[in-house]
């Protein structure tokens, strides 16, 4: 089967075996693929992965458990082990040793064909087209803030950064009756923040305000500091961005202004569905592009460019 495969140095397309199902796994046909910034910093060697890229995913169950055959699905991309300390306390995201789908020891789905975890599917509802539920993988990682952080209705929150994660961050934590402020470089990025009723405003024109929650998600190293300013004394600062080159940061103003920072990853897909069937997040006007597997390469190339927000591939 074709497939987007990284070498450790080199994106390019390969002809790939079949993924093998192994016991208690399912093989989906993928409808449609997101590509994901973290895809972009995994090709720069984030976590120094080799194999097939890609963890969003829409597609159809091809093989499996017969339940589930046939049916149209989104997948976690956590690979857990089911057996130790954390999975036992529900954090099989934290598993240490769980694979990841297109990010650890486990191939993506940037393939015709992806083997994923029966434990890991989520069937879509009928109301989701599948080009809104490829945006399930990342929406649950903006939901992931209302686990972690306590949102209170008309609390002040600023989003750092339009791309793809800042942009679904702000529709979610507006949903939940925060008042939002997203600071962005694009215009037109943010006018889709607008059009739903988040303020907005560009990073060159914007006072510096700071509020009692920040959501760093800049995906740039320099995002840190300035998220950190934002942030009111005794705030809570949420970081986003996983960035593959590390920069020296001065931790000082945490201290001084008693700032609690809270790491923020992969988030629950039951309150991202649910938001996409009511359409309280929508996503439709966040696709820059749709495009065959075939020419994988140059999209994940242009999902890189200024500008461009989801591109998709179609295998
Ligand atoms: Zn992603
Ligand atoms: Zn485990």
């Amino acid at each position: 089967m074709r497939a987007l495969h990284f070498d450790g140095t080199t994106a390019s397309l390969i002809d790939a075996a079949e993924p093998q199902r192994a016991d208690g796994d399912a093989v989906i046909d993928v409808t449609l693929a997101g590509v994901c910034n973290t895809d972009l910093e995994l090709t720069k060697g984030y976590m120094g992965f080799t194999g097939i890229l890609g963890h969003e995913l829409v597609g159809v169950v091809a093989d499996g458990p017969a339940e589930w055959r046939g049916r149209r699905v989104v997948a976690e991309i956590n690979f857990a082990c089911g057996g130790c300390e954390w999975c036992a306390r529900g954090l099989g995201r934290h598993c240490p040793t769980r694979r990841v789908m297109g990010i650890l020891r486990a191939d993506g789905a940037f393939a015709e064909q992806v083997a994923v975890p029966v434990a890991n599917l989520h069937a879509v509802p009928d109301g989701v087209a599948d080009e809104a539920a490829v945006f399930v993988e990342p929406l649950a990682a903006a939901f992931e803030i209302l686990e972690q952080v306590r949102v209170e209705p008309g609390q002040s929150c600023i989003v750092l950064g339009d791309g793809k994660l800042g942009l679904l961050a702000a529709q979610v934590l507006h949903a939940a009756g925060a008042d939002v402020l997203a600071v962005g470089k694009h215009a037109g990025k943010l006018a889709h923040l607008a059009r739903r009723g988040v303020r907005t405003v560009r990073l060159d024109e914007w006072v510096r305000e700071r509020a009692a929650l920040v959501v760093e998600a800049t995906g740039s190293a320099a995002g840190f500091e300035m998220a950190v300013a934002a942030t009111e004394p005794r705030g809570t600062l949420v970081l986003k961005s996983t960035v593959a080159h590390g920069a020296p940061l001065n931790l000082a103003p945490l201290v001084i202004d008693e700032i609690t920072v809270v790491g923020s990853r992969c988030g629950p897909f039951a309150p991202a569905l649910a938001a996409l069937a009511s359409g309280a997040v929508d996503v439709g006007a966040l696709i820059s592009a749709r495009r065959r597997l075939r020419d994988g390469v140059a999209a994940v190339q242009q999902a890189a460019q200024p500008g461009v927000i989801k591109v998709l591939l179609e295998p």
